[in-house]
């Protein structure tokens, strides 16, 4: 079905097709997983629907508080109508609770509740490993202007503040996530939107009772459930009702 279009561009979890509208893509979400730079690799059936149905929903959601995304309809199982982005090359991180690599690199246990929200910065770039920066080397490089950084801080606090309120309204925890930025110009104008997904992909949410793993972590660790995970989260966003046909598979 997708063969027709051109490919823009394809990465791991993820393909972009030229649009039907010029400033249009279409956002194609696959069911490969993978983690560690990409060392580790899996085919985890249904995951592309879950995700692409879960940022849908979030997107939507924080289009309605204000938060310009690129989301512009679902089309099907697998794809989305997005508007197309000049992507900064950043990878934005907010944290609520120490975990993954911020657990690792000042030595905190994971779960331990940070004092307050932490948010970081990664140049993208898989040959490097994502190397986190700093905003002096985001200016430096000419990656984002000091007001898109700025404005990076400020949207992805509120993100922070919508998505942890709407996680926990569902007994979910919002640990920590990435979101991507990408700019649309109006003439000699430019403004950021928020750009790429939000999913269990991104984000680690931990069961608020349990401390269970519904995320992405399931994978990394090899905890098993992982799609059984995505859908719970769906189920409790109140998004699907059941899955049955995704987790056994044959859908497009
Ligand atoms: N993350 C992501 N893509 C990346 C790296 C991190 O979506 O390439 C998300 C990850 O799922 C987690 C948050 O960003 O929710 C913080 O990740 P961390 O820096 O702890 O890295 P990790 O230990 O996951 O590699």
């Amino acid at each position: 079905m997708s063969s027709r279009r051109k490919k823009i561009y394809e990465g791991k979890a993820k393909i972009l097709y030229e649009g039907p509208e010029p400033g249009t893509l279409i956002q194609y979400f696959k069911d490969d997983a993978t983690a560690f730079n990409a060392q580790k690799k899996a085919v985890l059936e249904g995951k592309g629907v879950l995700n692409n149905r879960i940022s849908e929903y979030i997107m939507t959601r924080l289009n309605g508080i204000g938060v310009q995304n690129h989301f512009i309809r679902r089309l099907n199982l697998r794809e989305q109508l997005i508007k197309e982005v000049e992507i900064i090359p950043l990878e934005v991180v907010c944290r609520n609770v120490a975990a993954g690599s911020l657990a690792t690199r000042f030595g905190l246990p994971e779960g331990q509740a940070l004092p307050r929200s932490i948010i970081e910065f990664y140049y993208k770039d898989d040959k490097l490993n994502d190397p986190m920066c700093t905003e002096e080397h985001i200016t430096a490089f000419n990656w984002a202007s000091t007001q898109e950084i700025d404005d990076m801080l400020a949207l992805t606090l509120r993100v922070n503040d919508f998505l942890s309120g709407l996680f926990a309204g569902v007994g979910i925890t919002l640990v920590d996530f990435k979101v991507e930025y990408g700019r649309v110009w109006d003439g000699d104008f430019s403004k950021l939107i928020l750009a790429d997904e939000i999913s269990p992909d991104s984000c680690r949410l931990w069961d608020t009772v349990s401390n269970e793993k519904l995320d992405k972590d399931r994978f990394r660790r090899d905890l098993g459930n992982v799609i059984e995970s995505y859908t719970e989260v769906a189920r409790r966003l109140g998004i699907m009702k059941e899955m049955p046909t995704v987790i056994q598979g044959g859908v497009q």
